[in-house]
């Protein structure tokens, strides 16, 4: 498998490391969904595995099954359990610098709780 160039040091590491911290909505061995710090909805939640995934193109390639499989799960539970379900959300995930990902750890935002604006306008 091709070592992925992983930096230790990002936010999200050093969250999953209990060096800073989140407001955890839902945690198991593979996953963790926390508050996003600068909401940019009423409900604004991050999902991350808690393998070393630079974004999402390293977890398409890299991750086990399970790993994924309990990702997206995590994601519909932590959504339902936030009151998302009705009145529906959105998922994005940014990869990569062209998509303007700032955080080098693969993540999943979460949005909802209110109307949003077009995801491309
Ligand atoms: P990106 O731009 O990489 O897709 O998203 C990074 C997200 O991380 C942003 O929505 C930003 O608000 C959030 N964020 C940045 N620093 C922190 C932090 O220290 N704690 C938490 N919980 N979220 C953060």
């Amino acid at each position: 498998m091709t070592e992925i160039n992983y930096d230790d040091n990002n936010i999200f590491a050093r969250i999953l490391r209990h060096e800073l911290n989140a407001d955890v909505i839902f945690e198991n061995e593979h996953v963790l969904v926390f508050q996003d710090k600068f909401p940019q909805a009423r409900v604004h939640l991050l999902a991350i595995p808690k393998g070393r995934y630079r974004s999402f193109d390293d977890f398409s390639a890299h991750a086990g099954q399970e790993e994924i499989v309990s990702f997206f799960q995590a994601i519909g539970d932590s959504a339902r359990h936030a009151g998302l379900t009705h009145g529906g959300y959105r998922l994005v995930s940014n990869c990569g610098k062209n998509a303007g990902q700032e955080v080098p750890h693969f993540h999943m935002h979460i949005l909802g709780g209110e109307a949003l604006g077009p995801i491309i306008s």
